[in-house]
């Protein structure tokens, strides 16, 4: 069995305690180095379960799949300028956090685990809940009163148990920390399995493009759970030389709730307190990431650097991907803002990640209104 590293001060835990996080308070991480079995891959179906020796459940019988990801890259002009589209919304949930739910409710079951807790009013409460309907685990899922319908829908469509509650997203973390003393907490931001699944987003991008590394991801950024499992997929990759280089990372945050932002432009290790705004990327409005230093540290040693969009970019980039189209969800369109903001070198293979499926938003796109402009 793996253990569990506290990213802090060290401190290991073995797998099996269930624990969430570390004494000191801080996320824990897996403690494990995939292989990835070029030979074996090629002849096995697309879906992340093709890289079988690289995810850390240790018997087949446990794995709980949709047939999820190895999601199309494309090639997009925007702007006069080519960049590589990979559609990581085209899943059986419509976003790309089924990566994530593969994995952590695969391991779920490997442990035993009947019954699990989560907090997430959008995409990773739809994902955790429809694994543990295939899985037969049953599923708390907390939300905030005033989160959006078309997902609280979804999410119980999937037989969930929806627990609303009043007052501020904390309140509703409190809440699931609570039932998470008696219920395994499968949390998309604090259990390192969900990360042992987005990390497939690389491995995936270094395969298709016939086993390289492009030179840089643009990646919406709120928890970072996409932005860290692709480092690990890339680490992992780096470690068994299949590359040369880790790409170079690019956070996107919306104006409007931009802690992380903030604290690299200062130059500090510690996010501000910000007073959240409303955005149309309400996928990545996150004030208090838990796994903040983790995602800075990861932008500093790949030489990245983290962008901030405006609301009015963000329409801007929902307007260009509808035209090339594509009907994402408005927080996906961050990156197409954030690819027009940033230079590109004569050359440079730039990957761009579309993150959530439109249809989850439906009432987002009737508030702005026909045509977009
Ligand atoms: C979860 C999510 C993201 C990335 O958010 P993180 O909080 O950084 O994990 C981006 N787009 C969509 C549509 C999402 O659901
Ligand atoms: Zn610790």
């Amino acid at each position: 069995m793996e253990s569990l590293v506290c990213s802090f001060c060290g401190r290991k835990y073995s797998a099996e305690e269930l624990v969430w996080r570390c004494e000191c308070g801080h996320p824990l991480d897996l403690d494990f180095n995939g292989k990835l079995d070029l030979g074996r891959i090629k002849g096995r179906p697309p879906g992340i379960w093709r890289y079988r020796e690289a995810l850390p459940i240790e018997d087949d019988k446990n794995i709980v799949s949709l047939s999820e990801g190895f999601t199309p890259l494309i090639a997009a002009t925007i702007s006069g300028r080519t960049a590589l589209l990979k559609l990581d919304f085209l899943y059986p949930t419509g976003s790309f956090k089924d990566r994530g739910a593969s994995v952590l409710i695969s391991k779920a079951k490997e442990l035993g685990v009947k019954k699990v807790v989560e907090d997430s009013s959008g995409n990773a409460g739809c994902a955790i809940a429809a694994y543990c309907a295939r899985a037969g685990i049953e599923c708390h899922i907390y939300v905030p009163e005033s989160a959006s319908p078309a997902k609280l829908l979804q999410i119980q469509a999937y037989g969930a148990r929806l627990f609303k509650i009043p007052g501020t997203r904390t309140d509703v973390q409190s809440a699931a920390l609570e039932a998470a003393k008696n219920i395994y907490y499968a949390s998309h931001v604090w259990n390192p399995f969900f990360f042992q699944g987005t990390k497939t987003f690389g491995f995936e991008v270094f395969e298709q493009l016939n086993f390289q590394e492009p030179d840089t991801m643009i990646i919406p950024t709120g928890n970072g759970t996409l932005l860290i499992g692709a480092y690990l997929g890339f680490s992992e990759l780096f470690h068994q030389h299949l590359i040369e280089r880790i790409p170079r990372l690019i956070a996107v945050q919306a104006k409007a709730c931009a802690p992380l932002y903030l604290a690299f432009r200062s130059g500090k290790e510690e996010i501000p307190e910000i007073v959240p705004e409303h955005t149309i990327a309400e996928g990545i409005a996150i004030p208090k990431p838990p796994r903040s230093k983790q995602v800075l540290e990861i932008i500093k040693k790949t030489g990245g650097e983290v962008l901030a969009v405006s609301e009015e970019e963000i329409v801007e980039g929902v307007r260009i991907l509808n035209s090339l189209g594509i009907f994402a969800e408005p927080t996906s369109a961050v990156v197409i803002a954030a690819f027009l903001k940033m230079p590109q070198r004569a050359g440079e293979k730039v990957v761009l990640p579309i993150t959530g499926h439109g249809l989850k938003t439906v009432d987002e796109y009737l508030r702005m209104g026909l045509p977009i402009s």
